[in-house]
């Protein structure tokens, strides 16, 4: 009686593990999400979808599908796009350093005046009978260092120099316009000052429009 009983059991058990397996069959049989009657050749390795051979390729040692292999280039192509130096860029750059070597060139006739007369055990005279040009020197100095920066910082395209360029370039174009206003063009740094309204001015228009190219 007993064994009668066991013995539909074990079969029933079996029926039972077909049934799973056969499941587990059917689970692993995936067919493409475009094409339902046709069975998915590989899962895309971007969204995980499975895909036909039509709809997925194999790209270097993995399948992508067309969809995402389509936002993967356009990815690249927007990445290289935004690590170009464009022209603009590499203008507001030489402007940048045009400007810190005019801020040079007009620190230099004094600033050789200075050193003459530390050299002669001078420098205190030089300094109670031209304070203004000392404190000139100094000035012009760190423009031209804070110019070389900021064409250093254009040049790497950093964010942070949208505002500061466009601020420190309009800054030096109204310095530069009340000194060249007043002056008779015949004054010896005309060229330098005009050089300066210019250079600052392109410098303000050239970051302006690098706005989308500043990462
Ligand atoms: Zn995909
Ligand atoms: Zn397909």
């Amino acid at each position: 009686m007993n064994k009668k009983v066991e013995m539909p059991k074990e079969s029933m058990d079996g029926k039972v593990k077909g049934l799973f397996e056969s499941a587990r069959v059917k689970r692993t049989t995936e067919y493409c999400i475009n094409h339902p009657r046709t069975s998915a050749i590989a899962r895309c390795a971007e969204c995980g979808l499975p895909f036909c051979n039509i709809c997925i390729d194999r790209v270097g040692d993995q399948y992508i599908c067309y969809a995402c292999l389509k936002k993967k280039i356009d990815r690249a192509k927007n990445a290289e796009k935004k690590g170009a130096v464009t022209f603009k860029i590499l203008m507001a750059t030489s402007l940048f350093f045009l400007l810190a070597i005019m801020a040079f060139i007009q620190a230099v006739p004094n600033l050789q005046q200075a050193i003459l007369s530390f050299l002669s055990y001078k420098f205190n005279a030089f300094y109670t009978k031209h304070t203004v040009e000392f404190w000139n020197i100094i000035i012009e100095f760190s423009k031209a260092l804070m110019f070389f920066f900021l064409g250093y910082e254009t040049l790497m395209m950093k964010r942070s120099i949208f505002l500061t360029g466009m601020v420190v370039s309009l800054v030096q174009f109204f310095w530069s316009l009340t000194v060249l206003l007043p002056l008779p063009s015949t004054a010896s740094n005309f060229p330098t000052t005009l050089i300066q309204v210019v250079s600052s001015f392109l410098v303000f228009i050239c970051i302006y429009y690098s706005k989308d190219e500043l990462v």
